[in-house]
């Protein structure tokens, strides 16, 4: 069953409201509070080895604050839910908040609850909510509008496969700036959490629009581009945590002229009023990662 379809029949079994303050956005938006809870089950998310607690610690953190940045939210609290195998200790408990701590701080999170319960595996929940006045939805794009992503792409879906990149897989980098600094000029954002076409997807889905993009301009690493799969892990790998903008022709500028973070922020496309998803002209499926 697709994930999404999952999503719908838990839903629409429930009373529930509409997004933005219901689900369907990178976080629900609550008055001036976004919302947003993820979580990382081992053996599904992560396995260890590779991964370490403090790996775990920080990624599942981190996909959180992506969230958020996706709203152009400002990080401010978070509730934790820990399910720990039989056996857990004090000092690995503490490696794993090790993982979490520098993003915390650097990020002004503050812990104001949670759980703990025993668990056949580790698994770690967590809701984050954060500040935004006029948070960034998905269904803000408009035809006109330019596409542009921040960040790299395809990088945690190469550290599958090339050691020099498992890093960029175990340890994604939150934009949280980036996104508040997008705020004040895009319409519309998510984060690229399944890979680009797919989430790319969810905004024309929610906008009533489509979308071209250009592979050319997609921002991959150096060391990607040797590789024959770059392309296709830069449009279906997921986990980069970059985050997709839509920018109106004539804020473009401005928020070019912004932009001081070291991160690239890369113009890849338009959304159009055509529906449907083109590369370099031809159709192309919004598929990315299948969580089911
Ligand atoms: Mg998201």
């Amino acid at each position: 069953v697709p994930e999404f379809d999952l999503i719908d029949t838990f839903v629409s079994a429930l009373p529930h409201a509409r997004a933005p303050k219901g689900p369907g956005d990178d976080a629900a938006v609550l008055g001036e509070l976004c919302v947003t809870t993820d979580a990382l089950v081992e053996g599904v998310h992560f396995t260890r080895p590779p991964f370490t607690l403090a790996d775990v610690g920080h990624k599942a953190l981190a996909t959180n604050l992506s969230d958020l940045a996706a709203m152009g939210a400002k990080p401010a609290w978070w509730l934790c839910a820990l399910g720990l195998p039989r056996g857990f200790t004090a000092r690995q408990l503490r490696e794993l908040a090790a993982g979490m701590r520098p993003l915390a701080r650097a990020h002004g999170l503050q812990l104001a609850g949670g759980n703990v319960s025993q668990s056949p595996v580790l698994s770690l929940t967590l809701t984050l909510a954060g500040h935004a006045k006029k948070p960034l939805l998905r269904s803000g794009a408009r035809a006109g509008d330019l596409l542009y992503v921040v960040g790299w792409l395809g990088e945690a879906a190469a550290g599958r496969t090339l050691p020099a990149f498992a890093p960029a897989q175990r340890r994604p980098t939150p934009l949280v700036a980036e996104g508040l600094l997008a705020a004040r000029f895009a319409t519309a954002a998510i984060d690229v959490s399944d890979g680009l076409l797919q989430d790319l997807g969810h905004v024309l889905h929610a906008s009533r629009v489509g979308a071209r993009l250009e592979a050319a301009r997609l921002p991959l690493r150096r060391e990607l581009l040797r590789h024959r799969a770059a392309l296709d892990w830069a449009l279906r790998g997921g986990e980069d945590y970059a985050l997709l903008l839509a920018v109106p022709g004539n804020r473009a500028a401005a928020l070019e002229r912004a932009w001081k973070s070291r991160t690239p922020l890369t113009r890849i496309g338009t959304f159009t009023r055509a529906p449907g998803l083109h590369l370099d002209g031809e159709p192309v499926e919004a598929t990315g990662f299948q969580h089911f």
